[in-house]
This record gives structure tokens, sequence and C-alpha cells, in this order.
């Protein structure tokens, strides 16, 4: 039994080092050309240490480093603060060219990483248990999408289509404490870190992932949330001629539309949209990329012909998801802990520490 506890804690030990120093791959920059500042190394050379900025452009894949042509990746690493195009981040940067554009990637510890994330997606402002629980789903994203991204060049985007991250800029003194105080605390299901998703209102209703994306996503369920009906994208409604919504789904004037079918949590899966004779299904989200997604801002809606226009009458804000974050914001002012705040979106996951 001993010898059993001595090689448990050993390796307890080991993962929890690891959990310390993983390190997200984050693509910061898609660029034709980007603008280096700080104090700057790569390849173990100093290059313009003298205070001025470095410019980088892309000739097809290979990259031009200060007028010098330079194929591979260039790391750079200051060992301090580097901004790109003013920009400033922690951790490395590595460069490569692609098509003819610089890409930058900022390899950043997870937990200074987190620290940027939860300022770009949250707000510093935001309630303190509501920060730790946006702090633990952000990591667990995080280190899921860096295990299943082990072949490509970076993890994760800087932008919505992951997490924003903005660097340096992101950081405030109660998203480094939100994210020490659960350090390398995650949501894991049968014994895995889960792909921990989440959204800005869920309007009442947060939505089964399976039935958005399939896949094996049991753990994101659908759940009740009465917490959310004050954020203000909780109800909203839009009109659009059938002219124009025709325009918009690539059909002639739209004569019906009918949503075919729902998601356990009430999103739009397929509608159907007829312009005489002619008709066109799309999905939910194709709809709202069609129409706008600023314009439709979640697939929880309903549609009705009223005064010869279209009016779409919608409900909460995002995909709808795991963690509804206007949700999140409720419970916490209510005395909700974060623990309880992640239990209640996130039934079936368990809060680990790695
Ligand atoms: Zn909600």
């Amino acid at each position: 039994l001993r010898a059993f506890l001595v090689f448990a804690s050993l390796l307890f030990s080991t993962s929890a080092a690891w959990a310390g120093d993983a390190v997200v791959r984050v693509h910061v920059a898609d660029a034709a050309a980007v603008r280096l500042s700080g104090d700057l190394a790569y390849e173990g050379k100093r290059i313009r240490g003298d205070g001025r900025d470095l410019r980088v452009t892309a000739a097809g894949d290979n990259l031009v480093v200060a007028g010098d042509r330079d194929p591979g990746t260039v790391a750079v690493d200051g060992g301090g603060l580097v901004a790109v195009d003013g920009k400033k981040y922690r951790g490395a940067l590595r460069l490569f060219a692609r098509k003819g554009r610089v890409q930058v990637v900022n390899d950043v510890p997870i937990e200074q990483y987190l620290a940027s994330v939860l300022g770009g997606e949250m707000g510093a402002a935001w309630p303190e248990e509501a920060l730790k629980a946006q702090a633990v789903v952000a990591r667990s994203y995080a280190l899921a999408k860096a295990a299943a991204s082990k072949t490509r060049p970076f993890d994760v985007d800087a932008t919505v289509l992951s997490q924003v991250y903005k660097g340096v800029a992101g950081e405030a003194p109660s998203t480094r404490a939100a994210v020490d105080d659960t350090e390398g605390k995650v949501l894991t299901y049968g014994g895995k870190i889960v792909e921990a998703y989440f959204h800005s209102c869920c309007g009442g209703r947060t939505e089964d992932g399976r039935a958005l994306w399939g896949g094996n996503l049991a753990y994101l369920s659908s759940v009740k949330d009465k917490y959310c009906d004050f954020a203000p994208d909780y109800f909203w409604v839009y009109r659009i001629a059938p002219g124009e919504l025709g325009k918009r789904v690539g059909l002639g004037s739209i004569t019906a539309v009918k949503v075919l079918e729902r998601a356990p949590g009430g999103r739009a899966l397929r509608v159907q949209f007829e312009a005489g004779r002619a008709d066109k299904v799309l999905d939910g989200d194709a709809v709202r990329r069609a129409v706008g997604y600023a314009k439709l801002k979640s697939t929880l809606f309903r549609i009705a012909a009223e005064g010869g226009q279209y009016v779409f009458k919608g409900s909460g804000s995002g995909h709808g998801v795991g963690m509804c974050q206007w949700g999140a914001r409720a419970q916490a002012e209510q005395g909700r802990n974060y623990r309880e705040i992640l239990k209640f979106y996130f039934p079936e996951a368990d809060l680990d520490r790695l």
C-alpha cells in the first residue's frame, strides 16, 4: 500500500508540474507585414537591440526580416514583452510565412494566457466568482484544444473563433486573482479535460452541444437558466423585408419561412425558406451567417410574417452551449460560488485539479 501511495503521489506531482508549465500556442496575427518592437533576439542573435522597430514581411512561404530573406520559422524571445503592431505579449513569439502572409504565434504560459482571456471575454469588473468560473472554463477549453492540436502550428486563435486574447492589454488585477485562485482547476468528464464552451446569454435555456455540433459532447447538456433575464440581449427583435431576406439566403423574394427542426434547448436546427416555387433549407448557424451574426444574435428565434416583413423574435446571444456568462454573473451577485456556477452549467462534468 505504501508503495502504491508513493507511486500515486509521484503521478500527481508530475501532472501538476505539467499543468503549471503548460504553454498555449495562440495565433495572434495573420498579416502582409508586422512590426515588432521590444528588446528582440532570435536564434540566439540579438536583432536590432537599439530600441527601433523591426519590420517583418513575407515572400511566398519565406519570411523577410528587416530586408533579409530568412527561410523557416523565426523565434523571438525578448525575455520580456514583445509588441506586435503595438500589442504587447508575454512569453515567446514564433513567426513563419504562408502564401505571402506573416503568421505570428505567441507561446504563452497558460496562467498568463488566461489572465488576458478573462479580460477579453468577460471584463475585469465582473464579480469575482463569475471570473473564477470563467477561468476554469477557459483553462479547460485551452488545454483540451492544445491536446487536440499537436500536429498544427498553433492551438487556438486570439479571436472569438477560440477565445478573445489581447495579450497584456487584457490583464487586470482582478483577472489575475481569479486565475491564481483557481490554479490548475479544470472540468473533466470520464477523466478527460473537456472542451468547455461558453457564450454571452442563453436566453433562458442553454443548448445541447451534441444537437448543434454532434460528436461525443455528453457533458454539454441543456439546462434551464432563470438567472440571465436581465441581460441586454435576453430578448431581441430583427425585422427584414422579404426581398432583402431572399437576397441574403440566395433566393428571390421570400414567400414563406418555417423552422423545420429544433434542438432540445429550442434552437433552430433547420430553417426552410421559400420564394415562389424555389426553396432552400439552411442550418441555424448558416441562417445567422447569411443574415448577419450581429442581427440574429442567436438561433433561439421564432419567425413571423408581420406587416409585410419577416420578424425574427429571439432570445439570448451566442451559440448557447455551456456556461451562460450573464447567468454566471447573476449567480455570483446572488452569492453563489464558482463551484456552484460550474455545477449548474456543466452538471455532468467534474471539477478536478491537475
Ligand atoms: Zn442564461
